[in-house]
């Protein structure tokens, strides 16, 4: 219930304005979010790559409202692998497509994506459609699947365990060698295509997550591209330890190598997490969310957990 309004909250502009003003919404949205700009973000991916992390890099914006707006969000991208490449950091990206503009016309996004995977494979950078909510599912896939069939190879995308029909999908996508990043789902969805159940939720990720190593397995893996992502390598992207346990013992079982399972996190959360499986031998990769449009992706951090939001709550009713 409480998940759900803020969820909702997510993506209200009156409950926005309140929040973007807030000082202590925008500090505790900095545990979440490297800075305002790509300079901050850069910092934080360097210091991740000493630690002996892979990045991938998030300019913060959906649901943009123009088509001039989907525009600029498409050219920033073309920026960060310029910088990405300058900086020589282990870095790819990830977006999503309604800052493209899905939400106002296919084609569009279609175009705007096609610019920044064509020029993303300039410079051997992989690029990693984030998933939205359920109503976006068949088009991001279209998209994905369109630019694949021209010859994009350089595009991941990602699958939430919570919908019900993610195996279909990882069936469909393996079966294409897709580069899938797995997650339990982060937005606000109707019992209709979502398991409302956490134990469903998991119990789906492990399944999927045995889906990924098993086609990691029979692939084989590839020689590593440039920005330290290897294909078809999966990417179990969660900070719930039983989740992460459960994929190194099914890699074991399956003998998998250690260099083929990417474990990935969001910056701000798991951080011991992330050093203990890097020592441990696994690539991990620190998702890098920067920018001034942090709203709706701070909202979902607090509605994945109650201790985050009693914490705002309470410093709300403070001041
Ligand atoms: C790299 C990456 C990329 C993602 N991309 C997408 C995407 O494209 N689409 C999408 O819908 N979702 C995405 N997500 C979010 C994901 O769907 C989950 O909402 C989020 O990861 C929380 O779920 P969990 O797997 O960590 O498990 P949970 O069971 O929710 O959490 C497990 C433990 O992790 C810690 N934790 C989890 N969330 C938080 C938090 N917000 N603050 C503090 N601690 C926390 C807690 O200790 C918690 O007990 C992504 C997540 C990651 C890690």
């Amino acid at each position: 219930m409480l998940r759900a309004i803020l969820l909702y909250l997510s993506g209200a502009v009156w409950a926005r304005r309140i929040v973007m003003n807030w000082g202590v919404a925008q500090r505790m949205a900095g545990r979440f979010i490297a800075g305002d700009n790509l300079d901050a973000a850069l910092a934080s991916v360097k210091e991740l790559n000493a630690r002996g992390l892979f990045a991938t890099l998030d300019h913060l914006g959906e649901h943009v409202t123009n088509a001039e707006e989907a525009r600029q969000a498409a050219e920033a991208y073309v920026e960060i692998f310029h910088r990405l490449a300058e900086a020589g950091v282990k870095s790819n990206c990830s977006l999503k497509l309604t800052q493209l503009g899905l939400a106002l016309d296919f084609d569009l996004c279609l175009g705007n994506m096609r610019s920044i995977a064509s020029r993303a494979a300039e410079f051997g950078t992989l690029v990693r459609i984030d998933m939205e909510d359920s109503g976006t599912v068949d088009r991001t896939l279209q998209i994905y699947n369109t630019l694949r069939e021209e010859g994009l190879t350089n595009i991941g995308v990602v699958i939430q365990s919570y919908l019900y029909r993610s195996e279909e999908d990882v069936e469909a996508l393996l079966a294409d060698r897709t580069r899938i990043r797995l997650c339990k789902g982060a937005y606000n969805e109707p019992p209709e295509v979502a398991y409302p159940r956490k134990a469903d939720v998991d119990e789906n990720f492990d399944r999927l997550t045995a889906m990924l190593i098993d086609a990691a397995k029979t692939h084989g893996s590839e020689p590593a591209s440039a920005d330290g992502e290897q294909p078809p390598i999966p990417g179990i992207a969660t900070h719930d330890p039983k989740r992460i346990q459960f994929a190194r013992d099914y890699a074991e079982k399956v003998g998998l190598p250690k260099g083929a399972l990417e474990f990935q996190m969001l910056h701000g959360i798991g951080s011991e997490l992330q050093l203990e499986l890097a020592d441990a031998g696994y690539p991990v990769r620190i998702y890098v969310p920067y920018g001034t449009e942090w709203y709706p992706y701070f909202m979902r951090r607090l509605a994945e957990r109650p201790a985050n939001l009693w914490f705002f709550i309470r410093s709300f009713l403070r001041s």
